[in-house]
Parts: structure tokens; sequence; C-alpha cells
């Protein structure tokens, strides 16, 4: 088949690289004409998002059209539907963090205390302020502990917020389920994630985590996939305290805390996504090793100096420009005596985790 990828950036990259073991050609969209994806697509058409024309260029090119990233063009994405599997509803709904919330909710899915944030009169403690659109990576988040903290605010008058509970919860995990057209859902061993000022450090999938949080986690992840009709891969994160489950946000796209599963799964997220995107069955994943995935951020690629040893993966972006908290590429770690997979990854990022 020929797949149209909305979208340029690692993700896309790692969906072609899947694509093109089942045969399948790629065409991808981005306005960067030496992004990740150009590195693997047959071709790609250099333009913005929202360029109507290159749209057009990219339906014509393509018997299935899929997207790797949140902000791409709603109304182009709504007016090329019948080509879009994953349709739009997992970007409409996420692409708004009150919505997101208020979707689950009524789920019955457990969410943090959470309301629209309007003035200070809005403000409780502890909680974390955030852009109701456009945040990723733990941009546009801002923390309150107390009236110091309230001081120092700076919020842009032009967006709209959402203030929620500060959590102080045990620890993070993430559901990456795939669903294919026929309802299937199949879901992946579950990461305990890492993050370093809102962004994801790294993912250990090695680690016993109580049945009830999987069942929980699993249960949510597949009520939610199934409600927004999603085909493809799509990832929820989640806080757990005193062993509760209580949803954070979901991306309806693979995600970087199922980056282990290109080497650590019999089937990754990726090729998950192609094979519903493309109309065949999902297949149920399993663990072949025990797995860390360890993020390489711009100030992190002296890791990539230490990488001795057997079943140690390097996957990187070829991002020209390195910057700080750039994510350049990721590291998988595979073993399956947990003491010696702690000292391979101790040996790459120097710092205990
Ligand atoms: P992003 O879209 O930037 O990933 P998230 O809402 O996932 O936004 O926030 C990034 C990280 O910030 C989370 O993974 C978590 O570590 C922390 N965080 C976000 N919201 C809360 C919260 N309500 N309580 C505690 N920590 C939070
Ligand atoms: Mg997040």
């Amino acid at each position: 088949m020929r797949i149209g990828i909305v979208g340029g950036g690692q993700l896309g990259m790692m969906m072609a690289e899947a694509a093109v073991k089942y045969g399948h050609s790629i065409v991808g969209l981005d306005p960067v004409e030496n992004c990740p994806l150009s590195y693997v697509a047959d071709s790609m058409i250099v333009a913005d998002y929202n360029n109507k024309k290159a749209f057009e260029d990219l339906a014509e090119k393509s018997d299935v059209i899929t997207y790797e990233f949140e902000n791409v063009d709603l109304f182009l994405i709504n007016e090329f539907l019948t080509r879009i599997p994953q349709k739009s509803m997992g970007l409409e709904v996420s692409r708004e963090r009150l919505r997101e919330k208020n979707f689950v909710k009524d789920l019955g899915v457990p969410t943090v205390k959470f309301n629209t944030y309007k003035s200070l009169d809005d403000v409780f403690y502890p909680s974390i302020i955030k852009t109701n659109t456009g945040g990723y990576d733990g941009k546009g988040q801002h923390r309150l502990h107390n009236q110091k903290d309230v001081d120092q605010l700076h919020l842009d008058a032009q967006k709209n917020y959402i203030i929620e509970e500060y959590l102080s919860f045990d620890y993070e995990i993430s559901v990456i389920a795939s669903r294919d057209k026929y309802g299937n859902v199949v879901t992946y061993p579950i990461p305990k994630n890492t993050h370093k000022n809102g962004i994801l450090f790294i993912s250990e999938v090695s680690k016993e985590l109580p049945c009830e949080v999987i069942s929980d986690a699993t249960k949510y992840a597949n009520s939610i996939i199934t409600s927004l009709d999603y085909v493809g891969t799509l990832a929820v994160e989640f806080f757990v305290i005193k062993g509760k489950v209580i949803f954070n946000e979901f991306a309806p796209r693979p995600h970087n805390s199922g980056h282990y599963s290109i080497e650590g799964c019999n089937v990754s997220q990726y090729s998950n996504h192609i094979l519903a995107i493309c109309g065949e069955k999902v297949i149920t994943p399993f663990l072949m090793k025990n797995a860390v995935m360890i993020n390489v951020l711009g100030q992190n690629m002296d890791y990539l100096d230490n990488l001795i040893g057997e079943n140690i993966h390097v996957h990187m972006y070829n991002k020209k420009d390195v910057k700080k908290n750039r994510k350049m590429g990721h590291i998988t770690v595979l073993d399956n005596n947990n003491d010696d997979l702690k000292i391979k990854v101790l040996d790459i990022i120097k710092e205990s985790i």
C-alpha cells in the first residue's frame, strides 16, 4: 500500500520503518525538508500542515493516511477523513486538556481534580496550571505550591488554561494500546515512566507492577480507545498513587514510552499501528526481554559514548541541530536479568534511577 504520513518527526520515521518491512511505500508531509521521516520515506511533500494543496497532493499519492502528532490541521484531517482510519475524534478530544479530562471522566475513569482556570480566584494548592491546547513535553505548565508561585505567575491573556490538583504520585505508567477496524484491542506490557522537567527520561518495562494496577489501567485504556472508535496505536498516561490508577492524558498516536516495543516485543507499537491502518488485524504483543528505554536529549549526547554490551539498541533521529531538551534519539537496553539490566543502564546514564 501507499501510506501517507502527516508529520515528519521521529514517530513518523519509526512508523515508516515498520511500514517498509511490510512492503509498503511512504510519502510524508512536513514543513522541514530534512526531517527524520525524510530519511526513510520514498518521497516527501515539503509544506505546512495547513496547506490544502499539499494535503490533496498527499491524498493523491497515498491509499491510506495517518498522522503522527496532535497539532496537525483538524479541518484538513476532517476533510480527508474517509482516507484516515485513525479518524479525528482522538485528535479533537486530546488537543484540549479540559475536553479530554471531561471525556475520560464521563467514561468513569478517575482523573485528578481539575477546573477551567479563569482568574486568581480559581487558584488552589498544590496545583499545576497548563495551557488548554498546544502543550507538550511539560511546556506551558506552572506548578503552584504557595502564594510566592502565584506572584511569579505570568500567563498569556490570549490563552485558555486548566488548573489541576498537583498529585504526589508514587509513579507514572502508560498503556500503549492498538485497535483494528474489527474492534479488537491489544495492549502492551506497561512501562513505568520517569520524567525530568516534564520530559520523559526513561521507561522501564521490567519492574513488576501490582496486578490491580495492570488490570485497572488496561481496562481504562481499553474503554478510551474503543469510545474514540480509534484505529491504530494510541497511548494513555496514568499516575499511580497508593495503588490507585489516575488518568493524566492520552495521545492519539504511538508514544515515546512505547519505543521499547521495537526490540522488546514480538510486535512493535509501530507495526501494530501500520497493520491496523492498513485494515489488518492487530497482533497480541508480549515482552521478549525486560527492557529500559532511555531518551537521548540534546544535553545527553554523551550517552552515546558508552554503548558497549549486548542487547543495546540505538535509534538516532537524524536531527541536525542539537538543542537542550530536544529529543535526538533513544536507546533501548534489554536483559532478562534485572541486576545486569540496571548495570547496563547506569553505565549509560551515569546516575541512579
Ligand atoms: P505533556 O503534554 O507536556 O506531556 P503532561 O500533563 O503529561 O503534559 O505533563 C508532563 C509531566 O508533568 C507528567 O508526566 C508528570 O510527570 C507531570 N505532571 C503533569 N500533571 C501533573 C499533576 N497534576 N500532578 C503531578 N504531576 C504532574
Ligand atoms: Mg504527557
